[in-house]
């Protein structure tokens, strides 16, 4: 609801409005809680837009400038789930106005904390993976190996700014961590699944749960459960493996100590039984046979070249790229909304990017009750509980649970929300199946079509038409508690959740 005056985002009577800004392809939503003196409280749910959608930037200035109106220039949460360009650009690309913002707390998860040893761990492994992965990109280009360039498309999938040592988007954080008056200073200053419900300051009636990311690395690390293709990689043996010898073909003179350790530690034989390749043709014993056999003559198209596998193995790395980016995606910050005051109670879930893995973490934790409230609530419950879906990874295949996820919300009045822009990320190549149409079909069905997308913001004052097969006014309920952008911008589209 927009108060025409100022063009304020107004908070609820009770319970959470939330908006969903339509960034081109990412994630960023806005939400207004209303507080005991009733002013209005904002939590802002990742800003980001991926950085290969053109028009982007300028598309998310405009949505940033638009937060800055709705919210009057404050903002008392900020969350950011992970490191990905598509939910922490803003923050890049809109700098300047965000300059103008207060922000009271900033919320990342404790994978983002640079002392935690596990976090550490992760990322180390992750950078070494990016350089690995850039050597391989290099070797395969200099053999004119097509696959050198589709490696360099998935590269720049995330990483845009070179491979950074951490393979992350450290700056934005760094950025947000200086700006937030609350400082992240303790381990305790990031968010765990299953410390204690969070709460907003002044606001009655809501808990909020950390179910991600998962402490349990191995969690992190399950990025699908039926499918066999990323699984094949789980075991950090061959990754690193791979990574050590995909950085010595770059040779070993630029190689950090941990990962020259590692590539020794990965060969099958002793370094001085190696005849390095660049010394094979001219050796005293062995020169002549590798001379004649593997197509080291300067004579034109001269001996079998085909013999010398420097590269096919290589194509490995098309997995390894892949699967760096579910990785990230694993180490989503995961929140659920709880509105107490209601009975039954109320969930909203916040998935961000999760995958398999962390969704299956969620069902083993749980939260003893605390004073009047005795009931213990476990994370089963807060899926049982849920009234509205932030969908997974856009509405990829992986990021949503079926038996332990979706078909756990039961309740009649279950909503979806789904960032995305179909057009575009089927139309990239390779395409992204974001949204997956059976997973669609299924949150179509278990919502009975109140499902909401940013790229299907109506138009002017014309609401979603009504799916067949759906009751009237049933239908004429949920448009009641929808609003959105009647510029004709398609700027957002809202929901508000009584609590
Ligand atoms: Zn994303």
């Amino acid at each position: 609801m927009m108060s025409p005056q100022n063009n304020t985002m107004q908070a609820p009577a009770s319970g959470v409005t939330v908006r969903m800004y339509n960034t081109g392809f990412g994630d960023c939503l806005l939400l207004a809680f209303r507080a005991r003196d009733g002013s209005a409280r904002y939590m802002l749910i990742d800003c980001g837009v991926h950085h290969t959608y053109s028009g982007g930037a300028s598309k998310i200035r405009k949505v940033v400038r638009d937060i800055m109106r709705a919210t009057t220039n404050h903002l008392h949460v900020v969350a950011v789930t992970h490191e990905h360009t598509d939910h922490l650009y803003g923050f890049k690309y809109a700098r300047e106005i965000f300059e103008n913002v207060r922000i009271d707390e900033l919320w990342l998860a404790w994978t983002e904390n640079p002392t935690d040893k596990i976090s550490k761990n992760l990322k180390q492994l992750h950078g070494m993976k990016i350089r690995a992965l850039t050597a391989a990109v290099s070797q395969l280009r200099l053999s004119n190996d097509p696959l050198g360039g589709t490696l360099q498309g998935l590269l720049d999938f995330e990483y845009p700014n070179a491979l950074s040592a951490t393979g992350g988007n450290p700056a934005q954080l760094q950025y947000l961590r200086t700006k937030s008056r609350k400082k992240l200073r303790r381990a305790g200053d990031y968010r765990r699944p299953g410390e204690r419900p969070l709460t907003l300051s002044g606001v009655d009636g809501v808990k909020i749960y950390v179910l991600g990311p998962p402490r349990d690395v191995d969690w992190i690390k399950m990025l699908e459960k039926e499918s066999e293709m990323y699984l094949a990689l789980r075991g950090t043996n061959e990754v690193t493996a791979f990574a050590a010898a995909a950085l010595a073909t770059e040779g070993t003179d630029t190689l950090s100590n941990e990962d020259r350790e590692l590539l020794r530690r990965s060969r099958p034989f002793d370094e001085s039984l190696e005849i390095s390749k660049n010394a094979a043709s001219t050796h005293p014993h062995y020169g002549a046979f590798f001379r004649n056999h593997y197509g080291f003559s300067r004579r034109n198209r001269h001996g079998p070249e085909w013999r010398r596998v420097e590269t096919d193995w290589l194509a490995a790395a098309e997995q390894l790229a892949l699967q760096i980016d579910s990785y990230t995606n694993n180490t989503s910050l995961v929140l659920a909304i709880e509105l107490t005051e209601v009975q039954p109670r109320k969930a909203l879930l916040f998935a961000a990017d999760a995958q398999i893995g962390n969704w299956l973490s969620w069902h083993e934790l749980s939260w003893p009750g605390e004073g009047e409230d005795s009931e213990t609530i476990r994370g089963e419950d807060l899926l049982r509980r849920t009234v509205l879906y932030k969908v997974g990874h856009h509405g990829s295949h992986n990021a949503t649970a079926s038996e332990s996820g979706l078909e756990m919300m039961d309740s009649p009045d279950l909503i979806a929300m789904i960032p995305v822009d179909k057009e575009w990320a089927y139309g990239r190549r390779p395409p992204w199946k974001h949204p997956d149409e059976d997973l669609l079909a299924r949150l179509k069905q278990k919502t009975e079509g109140r499902v909401i997308r940013t790229d299907e913001i109506p138009s002017g004052n014309r609401p979603p038409k009504k799916p067949r097969n759906v009751n009237r006014s049933e239908w004429q309920s949920f448009i009641r508690k929808l609003d959105w952008d009647r510029s004709g911008d398609k700027l957002w589209i809202q929901v508000t959740v009584p609590g």
